[in-house]
């Protein structure tokens, strides 16, 4: 399916900028290949300059207001993702977002959905690429004698019922499952994992219908990699600088607890976690405070164990596993 770039709102917008300066570009990875495209078609109908930036994009959490303000640019144009930061965290760079949206065309999807749904209270919940469709879906569900709750989320939420991989604050708790709407496994295991209960997935991409399968032996896996972690005498805390993954607070809490509890603890910011970055250091646990889905979904990709601040305390602060919840970035 080739995504089509909204180009006519885009130059729009642009024309209320009132000179020629350069423009910032951010695209997600998978429409960096058709960036010569994109930018030679905003510069035929703009008057402006634009600038891409080359590193990769992992969501509205990385937008590069840093790097674009040592170049001069003060207006980002960002394709892919809904508005997450808020804007004094914005250091007077204005940012247009251009989230890229589907609509659910197969709507045998729905009836199918509509069979493995076992409650009649039911949360609504999607990726931003199928927001528009939550409505029209909320209308045949309670057409079907449903009774459907589509819900606002918190400051990192643009979107009615909108989730993301780290924050499920627009599902509704007073439900009896979730009806999700989007591709990939993250948001359903996350979504199950956070709130507890059970997730009917539609998945536009693959064109089916699945209930969350493989919940358990996610859970199974992360209790092994906290008691493994367990035994280790030193840590090192990630503090992650991505403009919407910075969680100072929590980092500095884990490097205070190390302290009192005699682990040795350094303490390392990076841009972006990578395997080969980890390999470096001479430490086999990590704690990483950034993208809970990098430390959840990517955890085989790498020869340390990577935890969450949660299963931190579990690993070294003798917390009950019971206890345990699902990393998410809401401070
Ligand atoms: Fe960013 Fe990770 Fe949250 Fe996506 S899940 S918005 S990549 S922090």
């Amino acid at each position: 399916m080739k995504i089509q770039i909204p180009y006519n709102k885009i130059i729009k917008d642009l024309s209320e900028e009132k000179d020629d300066r350069l423009i910032g570009l951010q695209l997600p990875e998978g429409l960096i290949w058709r960036s010569s495209e994109i930018i030679n078609k905003l510069e035929d109908k703009t008057d402006k300059r634009f600038v891409l930036s080359g590193e990769p994009c992992y969501g509205a959490c990385d937008i590069p207001l840093d790097r674009m303000k040592r170049i001069n640019v003060d207006t980002i144009v960002h394709i892919g993702h809904s508005k997450l930061l808020p804007s004094n965290q914005l250091n007077d760079i204005k940012v247009n977002y251009y989230p890229i949206k589907f609509s659910l065309s197969n709507k045998n999807l729905l009836e199918d959905a509509t069979d493995k749904l076992n409650g009649t209270k039911i949360g609504l919940v999607g990726t931003i690429h199928y927001i528009d469709s939550l409505r029209s879906i909320k209308a045949f569900l309670e057409k079907n004698g449903f009774n459907v709750v589509l819900e606002e989320g918190d400051y990192r939420i643009s979107e009615l019922g909108q989730i993301l991989g780290c924050n499920y604050s627009a599902a509704p708790e007073d439900v009896e499952e979730y009806l999700y709407i989007g591709g990939g496994r993250f948001h359903p295991i996350g979504l199950s994992f956070s709130k507890n209960k059970r997730v009917v997935i539609i998945d536009p991409e693959k064109e089916e219908v699945r209930v969350t399968e493989d919940y358990d032996e996610f859970i199974k896996k992360r209790m092994l990699y906290v008691e493994k972690a367990s035994n280790a005498n030193e840590v090192g805390v990630i503090l992650v600088t991505k403009i919407g993954q910075t969680r100072y607070n929590e980092a500095l809490k884990i490097k205070k607890a190390c302290r009192e509890k005699d682990i040795k603890c350094t303490l390392i910011t990076l841009d972006t976690i990578s395997p080969s970055k980890l390999d470096r250091f001479d430490l086999d646990v990590f704690v990483n405070t950034g993208c809970p889905r990098l430390t959840y979904d990517d955890s085989d990709r790498f020869n340390q164990l990577i935890l969450t601040p949660g299963e931190f305390r579990v690993a070294f602060l003798s917390e009950d596993f019971n206890d345990i919840y699902f990393d998410e970035i809401r401070e």
